[in-house]
């Protein structure tokens, strides 16, 4: 299967976890504080495809793209976010695309999105470090979901431009 062909299976499979965790979920647009602050770990594969949106921008667009890009700082604000919204929406990695969900790791534990300490996602059943509901039932990690891909390579966001 290629990236594409994945992205669009696991984009379903998201579309349903999404309803299916819909009443602890709040994120709606401009909620952007999970793309204001992170290290947006990503493999060569999603760099390639991000990439692909960066060049598929208005040429206005991708001036700001890059001002934010050689402002970037590191665990600091995503370069794609401008105004608010992702300018690359369709073509952003793994992790801007589970983010928000609550779901299951190998150890047993559930990972949640940070803002559950922030009153947002799952703020009504997270508390003390305890989620009282099930979390999604597939390990949606990054290095997981990619496990079928040779030569995956995962670096943070920053660190790829740093290169
Ligand atoms: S995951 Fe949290 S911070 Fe991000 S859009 Fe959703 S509610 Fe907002
Ligand atoms: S690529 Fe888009 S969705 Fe992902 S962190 Fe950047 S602005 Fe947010």
């Amino acid at each position: 299967m290629n990236y594409i062909d994945f992205l669009k299976a696991l984009d379903l499979r998201l579309k349903k976890y999404f309803d299916e965790h819909k009443s602890y979920i709040c994120c709606k647009k401009f909620c952007s504080s999970c793309c204001e602050k992170g290290d947006y770990p990503l493999s060569n594969y999603e760099l390639e495809y991000l990439m692909a949106g960066y060049k598929s921008l208005d040429n206005s667009l991708k001036i700001l793209v890059q001002d934010n890009f050689k402002k970037m700082e590191e665990g600091g604000k995503c370069p794609f976010l401008l105004n608010g919204t992702c300018a690359v929406y369709s073509y952003r990695p793994i992790i801007c695309r589970v983010h928000g969900l609550a779901y299951i790791c190998p150890n047993g534990l559930a990972k949640l999105p940070y803002c559950a300490n922030d009153g947002l996602n799952y703020s009504d059943v997270y508390s003390s470090g305890m989620l009282n509901c099930e979390p999604i039932k597939e390990n949606l990690d990054t290095k997981f979901l990619l496990r079928n891909f040779t030569g995956v390579e995962i670096r943070n966001l920053y660190d790829w431009i740093n290169l």
